[in-house]
């Protein structure tokens, strides 16, 4: 049976072009374009997926994800533009399990789909919570320490010097990653694998991206090197 998707967005064209993909690849599409239908399409059906665009007439998407969230756990993925504050938006714990800067490539947006399915289809059959399902399979729940870093994974906190760290999950995953491995640099393509999946086939620019996130929430802000950045390889945190 194809799996369901509900496409949230105003812009037709846009909305349209990504319908046209989605059942190319054998996705059923069901489409709605304000946050307001799309919170009543989203509540009476059960999506696979929801695909949510941030920018809406009436209803917000992240509004629309808040009040969702009260009776589906369904994976969203936000669709935001490249000016919007996705971070914070995120950081505002409003429930997306993952985000896409428009514009983008049809190809990493099909990879976003199927690694979110992917996930909770694991998350169902352990019984999971599906925001937790994607660390379920790695080891424990240590808690990580760099200096006056920690990252608690059983928790799934961050913290500098005893202050909160607020982090989307990719951005806590990439940082559990490069923690875990502390001291020696992984390639682009390493992170890429351990964060993102093997079955990415999107950019491997974004790790650069992200890491580039979790410099101006720990690095900058702290006034600290932590991530190093070694040429043509990739990167490495150390004190
Ligand atoms: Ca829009």
């Amino acid at each position: 049976m194809p799996e369901h998707i509900l496409l949230v967005e105003d812009e037709e064209k846009m909305a349209r072009m990504v319908e046209l993909e989605l059942t190319h690849e054998g996705y059923d599409v069901s489409k709605c374009p304000d946050g307001l239908t799309g919170l009543q399409c989203a509540e009476a059906n059960d999506f696979d997926l929801i695909l949510l665009d941030v920018m809406l007439p009436g209803l917000s998407g992240i509004e629309m994800l808040r009040r969702l969230r009260k009776s589906k756990d369904v994976p969203v993925l936000l669709l935001t533009a490249r000016d919007e504050v996705v971070d914070k938006v995120l950081g505002l714990d409003s429930g997306a399990d993952d985000y896409i800067t428009k514009p983008f490539a049809i190809e990493e947006l099909l990879a976003r789909i199927r690694t979110a399915l992917r996930k909770s289809a694991a998350a169902k059959a352990t019984g999971a919570d599906p925001g937790t399902a994607a660390t379920g399979d790695k080891p424990g729940n240590a808690v990580l320490t760099l200096g006056k870093l920690t990252l608690d994974a059983g928790r799934h906190l961050v913290a500098y010097d005893g202050e909160s760290v607020e982090l989307t999950p990719k951005e806590f995953e990439l940082l559990r990653c490069l923690l875990e491995n502390k001291g020696m640099a992984l390639t682009r393509d390493a992170l890429l694998d351990k964060v993102w999946g093997y079955d990415y086939i999107g950019e491997t620019n974004a790790v650069d991206v992200y890491i580039r996130f979790l410099r101006s929430k720990i690095d900058e802000k702290y006034g600290i090197k932590l991530i190093s950045t070694i040429r043509g390889i990739g990167y490495r945190v150390e004190e």
